[in-house]
């Protein structure tokens, strides 16, 4: 039996998300049959009130920086071979369409609307579709990539986990740079032609460490077989900052040997 936009519209309102920014993180799999995909869901979403907000990342864009540009501590292997391309020939604006294959069919249906705002980072921007989303996305920036997160925060929004775990929660990448890390940088071509440094998140693998803590904080309910989990962002950014200063290794993922993990955990990339 389908998962109808009533059922969706009752659960977003049982975890408490009607009239608030929600930063979505979805798997629409894991509603098994759902009427209509991903347009359901953002319309349920909009029927009550919400404003969306996704990542729609645009890995593409990234380029490989001349040698004189590579930080240490950078979450990057610089000796490894580079693949990314060292053209300008390319370059990302806000009016950019595209995005990442594998960021799933919500985010990509929110930026196929007209009624869209997408920010201004080239390779994570976010975009928003409701009554907040110019005020979400506006702040972002090449070096403030979680700006419309910290928005969000500060407007009372919550982040849903929609049949997906901690390890999606882009929300905490923003928590790792308030517990004091410097997030990495990676570099692309801005319009103009020249090599911009910019600000992305590190490895989430470990975040699912975090869920002893968080998952208190959490409003849960299920919509067919989807598992969903609504987390206050404020208070979750609170609380994962609190975590991560007094236990630092707890964001490291299984992969004892991950650069990025063992990098941002010693503070992340040295800037000067
Ligand atoms: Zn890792």
């Amino acid at each position: 039996m389908s998962v109808t936009r009533l059922e969706l519209q009752q659960a977003i309102r049982t975890v408490g998300l009607n009239d608030r920014p929600v930063c979505v993180h979805a798997s629409l799999r894991s509603f098994g049959q759902l009427e209509d995909g991903a347009t359901t869901v953002i319309e349920a979403f909009l029927s009550e009130g919400c404003t969306l907000l996704v990542p729609t990342f645009t890995t593409s864009y990234r380029v490989v920086p001349p040698v004189h540009l590579r930080l240490a501590r950078n979450g990057w292997n610089y000796e490894l071979p580079a693949t990314l391309p060292p053209t300008a020939s390319r370059y990302y604006t806000p009016a950019c369409r595209e995005t990442t294959r594998d960021m799933g069919a919500i985010p990509a249906a929110i930026l196929a609307r007209t009624d869209c705002r997408r920010g201004n980072h080239p390779v994570c921007s976010f975009t928003a579709v409701g009554p907040l989303a110019t005020t979400l996305i506006e702040s972002q920036s090449a070096l403030e990539v979680y700006a419309p997160l910290a928005s969000l925060a500060a407007h009372g929004g919550y982040v849903a986990l929609l049949g997906v775990d901690l390890t999606k929660m882009t929300l905490l990448h923003l928590a790792e740079k308030r517990a004091g890390r410097t997030l990495f940088r990676r570099w692309a071509y801005n319009p103009t032609g020249e090599l911009q440094q910019i600000e992305v998140g590190s490895c989430s693998g470990g975040f699912k460490n975090l869920q002893p803590h968080l998952g208190p904080l959490a409003q849960v309910t299920t919509v067919g077989p989807s598992h969903w989990s609504a987390y206050p962002a404020q208070r979750t950014l609170d609380l994962t900052a609190e975590v991560i200063r007094a236990q630092p290794q707890i964001t490291h993922c299984d992969d004892p040997q991950c650069i990025r993990c063992a990098d941002a955990i010693a503070g992340g990339p040295i800037l000067a």
